[in-house]
């Protein structure tokens, strides 16, 4: 069956994340490390984390993504904005080892007018840095809309991230669909050709997880806003087509649209019906 959740709030602590996830329906469930904006995280409660970890075996919820706050800029012009980055994603990935199977998720960065070139060499210089060869939780760059000066806004930028980091065994894939539309792959008229076109730049055994969104732009627009499922320009039809490609069905789906949980709860149910 589909595993698919949504993006929930982890101000309650791990325990209640699962279980809020268990009353919407969903499989999975995404949350920020910390305060989106950046800054200290609070000490995470091992015993909440167990609590929650034996929760989700009961009620088969699985692959939670960590979302890093979307304010660090690993290809920022200043050093302290670089160093920043580096700290919160050591600190993160540090934490992270306390769950078993999650997988950490993080937009490359903006390479604020530095060149695509530089930006990448930044951002895998930070990977390589936070990075460690016994560590266990996997990785994920996010496609990116290309929006300003956003890196990870084609297939071929996140290629040449991964092919300089240390470790890539370690690195995957999140792929966001509001955000690939915007950065102009059409997946609504021409899916196969754009998870073609990813096979043979990036690889699909490097795409880990879906960020499942409609889009409240036309494909390549570069604005990255998200909308509800079957409300933007990429609609129901493509999405049905997407939560049961043969490629992409058995990968965790994450939403990421402007809901409360009764809009996601609905959303889940509907692509659940979807994928059959
Ligand atoms: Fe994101
Ligand atoms: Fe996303
Ligand atoms: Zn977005």
């Amino acid at each position: 069956m589909l595993r698919i959740g949504c993006h929930l709030s982890s101000t309650k602590g791990f325990l209640h994340m699962a279980r809020t996830a268990a009353s919407i329906g969903a499989g999975t469930f995404q949350f920020f490390t910390r305060n989106p904006r950046g800054g200290a995280a609070k000490d995470w409660d091992p015993a909440d984390v167990e609590a929650m970890l034996d929760y989700m075996e009961k009620e088969n919820i699985a692959s939670p993504l960590a979302h890093a706050p979307y304010t660090l800029n690993a290809c920022g012009k200043e050093e302290r904005v670089r160093e920043f980055a580096l700290l919160t994603m050591a600190d993160d990935l540090k934490r992270l080892e306390m769950i078993p199977g999650v997988m950490y998720n993080f937009h490359p960065g903006s390479h604020v007018g530095q060149g695509s070139e530089r930006g990448i060499e930044l951002i895998a210089d930070v990977l390589n840095r936070c990075m460690w060869p016994e560590m266990h939780t996997t990785v994920l760059l996010e496609t990116m809309a290309g929006k300003g000066s956003e890196v990870g806004r084609s297939f071929e930028e996140l290629r040449s991230i991964i092919d300089r980091v240390a470790l890539p065994e370690k690195l995957g894939v999140c792929l966001d669909t509001c955000h690939v539309w915007d950065g102009g792959y059409d997946i609504a008229g021409h899916l196969e050709e754009v998870l073609e076109e990813f096979d043979r730049v990036v690889g699909l055994d490097r795409l880990k997880a879906i960020h499942i969104n409609d889009s409240l732009n036309p494909c390549g627009a570069h604005k990255d806003r998200h909308e509800k499922i079957g409300q933007g320009y990429i609609g129901l039809e493509a999405f049905g087509r997407i939560v049961s490609h043969p490629r992409l069905r058995s990968l965790p789906f994450y939403l990421e649209t402007p809901n409360e949980l009764d809009g996601y709860q609905a959303e889940i149910a509907l692509l659940k019906g979807l994928a059959g």
